[in-house]
This record gives structure tokens, sequence and C-alpha cells, in this order.
């Protein structure tokens, strides 16, 4: 076995391979130039365009297109009716947005704790944390796996609470047979390019209920409307429009949209492709006992976003940063998702305790997320699992 590059060996990687990219192709640049010799750069056709496609492809009666992913997690906590001294369950194991969209609309975020197998949110704990003030849930599908949505619909359908579904990661996932987006109460997208569909920025939410569509619509555009039936009184004229609630500007462009719509016709590749490679991980790693890899539930056909190597840290002589700077050494565009949102300063002063959900605390010490995108090679998923071996074999005790 060769030295590590980390002491001076040959790294594994002549040149880095990230953790995740965008895919761009001829059909998405003519798709965003078209708009540019258009008449419209925002509120145009490719809004309704992307929109429909998100409907399709997702089974949801209702798409709403909106600046990025965390203002359609503000939107969906802002439809819920979240204010002030009400509660928002989600997991501690997500990105910051998940949380922060509970505190914007003045609510109080609720960790609760992850399966220490699956990775995700765990019903019971959901059930534990529900108090008199609990409003909604935010559950996220974490690296693309749905979370156990008939449970967790159950828990809110008996606590008369709302579920979001965080599918920031998931687009292209189904669960019982049924795509990610028809299933929860609002359920959310992020087209991030590192997101398996990208409109640079960009973010949706999907919704069969006619009421919080209507709330989203109003919240993306300021809260103003066009709309006579929404108005409190007649139309005074041609100009005429009314603000009936508070929102923001929060539309994405022509241009992002059709950037998305050019992406979405590429769904089924990028899935295909992504499954394919998780299953080709999950052969490689699955023999080796120094690494666990994150179990599926058999009800989730899951579109992986992210792949995580899970370090069985008491067999290795070094811990999880060790091999971390190891594989990044070789090359490996490595990561961590996620350090648990509690643990940061604004959590911390905001009065949230360390230790509240020990699975996730347990999980985010042993973690590595590894690259995994629609154009990686097999000879970059070679190389790939070629570092983690030779980092495994390094500190193997
Ligand atoms: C990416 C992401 C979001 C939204 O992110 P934006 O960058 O605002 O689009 C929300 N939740 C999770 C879990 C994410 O990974």
């Amino acid at each position: 076995m060769s030295e590590l590059a980390l002491f001076g060996g040959k790294p594994v990687f002549d040149k880095k391979l990230g953790y995740g990219r965008q895919y761009i192709d001829d059909a998405d640049i003519e798709a965003v130039v078209d708009v540019l010799k258009s008449d419209f750069l925002t509120c145009g056709p490719k809004i309704d365009e992307a929109e429909a496609k998100l409907c399709k492809i997702t089974g949801a009666k209702h798409a709403v297109l909106i600046a990025n992913g965390t203002a359609a997690l503000h939107a969906t906590c802002f439809a819920a009716g979240i204010g002030p001294g009400d509660e928002v369950i989600t997991t501690p194991l997500t990105f910051a947005a998940s949380a922060n969209c509970a505190l914007y609309c003045g609510g109080r975020p609720v960790f609760a704790d992850i399966n220490p197998e699956t990775y995700n949110i765990n019903p019971d704990s959901i059930e534990n944390c529900i108090t008199d003030k609990t409003k909604a849930v935010v559950a996220v599908d974490f690296t693309g796996q749905a979370v156990e949505i008939q449970r967790i619909r159950d828990i809110c359908d008996k606590y008369g609470l709302i579920f979001i579904e965080d599918a920031a990661h998931s687009l292209g996932t189904k669960y019982d047979g049924k795509p990610v987006g028809s299933l929860a109460d609002m359920t959310e997208f992020s087209f991030h390019p590192v997101k398996t569909c990208t409109a640079g920025e960009g973010g949706a939410i999907t919704t069969n209920d006619d009421e919080l569509y209507k709330k989203l619509l109003l919240f993306r555009t300021h809260g103003i409307t066009r709309i006579q039936d929404w108005m409190d009184k007649p139309s005074e004229g041609g100009w005429y429009y009314q603000q009936i609630d508070l929102g923001y500007n929060y539309r994405m462009t022509d241009m992002q949209a059709a950037l998305l719509s050019s992406q979405l016709n590429k769904l089924d590749m990028f899935a295909a492709r992504r499954k394919e490679l998780v299953k080709c991980y999950d052969e490689m790693f699955n023999p080796i006992p120094e690494i666990t890899v994150q179990k599926e539930i058999p009800q989730s056909d899951t579109v992986r976003h992210l792949y995580i190597i899970q370090l069985n840290t008491e067999m290795l002589k070094g811990g999880r940063k060790e091999v971390f700077d190891a594989l990044q050494a070789e090359g490996v565009g490595v990561n961590v998702h996620y350090i648990p949102a509690y643990f940061f300063p604004h959590y911390q002063k905001l009065g949230y305790k360390m230790g509240s959900c020990p699975n996730a605390e347990k999980l985010y010490e042993r973690i590595i997320s590894i690259p995994l995108f629609y154009s990686m090679t097999n000879e970059d998923q070679n190389k790939v699992v070629e570092a983690v071996k030779k980092v495994i074999c390094y500190y193997r005790k």
C-alpha cells in the first residue's frame, strides 16, 4: 500500500474531483439564450412551463416556482400560518434552512432525533416532541431517501399538524410508488447547482391544496393580487390591484425557469445514473467492515443527491477528521452533511441544548460525503473507492 498523499505520497486524483456539480448541455444553454432574446425576463411563460412540468413529475395539483429553496421553505411556514409561539418540528441533520424557516415567521424549531440507520427523522421522536404549541412538521428527505411519509402523515392527522416535506434532496424519488411532491401538505424543492436539477438558484413548492396554493402565490409577490375574487371590493379599473397580505419579492426569473425546464427534461436520465452510481458504491463499500452504508426503507425508491460513508471509528486509529483530511489530500471532494443545526452559535444563543438528539450527534462524528453527480465517470468512481480503501487501510487498527 502506497503512502498517503497527506504524508507526501502520490494522490489518487491529479485534479480534485468535487462532491457534486451541475450538468449543463447545449439544450440548457439554448433555452436560456432564447429567453434573453424574448419579451419576458421575469413573470413570463417559462415560469408556467416549468411549473406545469413539476406538476407532471410530482403528480401535484399546484406548483409555485420561487427564488430558491430557502424562500420556498419560508413560504411553506407562512402558508402554514406559523407565528410567534408556534413550534415546528424538524431534524437537526439538515441544511440550516429547514429550521431557519420557522424562525423567519417568529416560530420556534424543535429538533426531533433521527433513525440511526436511515438517518431520516424518526416518527416516534416527532411524536415525543409534540406539545400544544406544535403547528407543523418539516421532514427532510435526507440524501434523497423519502422519510416515513405514511407514519408522519398519520401523526400530523392525529394532532392536526401541517406536514411540510423538505424535498431539496429528493426530486424524482418515489414513496410506495408515488412521486415525492404530491404526498405532504406542501413539498419544497431546491434547484441549487449541487441538487439533481438546477436553475442556478431556484426553488419550488408543490401542493394539492387550493387555499395553501393561494397563500404561496401571494407570498411570492408582496401579497399583491390582481384576481378580483381575492379582493375585498370591486376593481377600480384596469390598473387596479390590492395588497391583501404581507409577502416578499421572491420571484424566479424566466432565464432560471427556462434552465430548470430544460433540466427537468433530463430528470430520468439524471436519476438513472445516480441510482447506478449509488448501487455501485454500496456494492463496493458493503464488504468493508470499517464502513457502514446508509440503510433504505423498502417504500423509498430513491434518487440520491448525496452519498455518505459512515466510519466505524472504533475500528480505526484515526477519527473522522483524519480520514477526511487524508481523502481531501488524495483529491477526493469530500464534505460533511451536516453539522447538527442546533450546534451553531445562533441556535446556542437561542437556548438550544447540546445532547438533545444523541443519534444525530453521534452520526455527525462519523460521516463523510463523497462525490456523487450525474457526469462522474465509472473511472472517477473507481478512483474514489480506491482512495477510500487506501485511507481506511492506512488507519485500520
Ligand atoms: C439545498 C437545501 C435547501 C434549500 O437551499 P437553497 O440553497 O436555498 O435552494 C433546503 N433544505 C435542504 C435540506 C437543502 O439541502
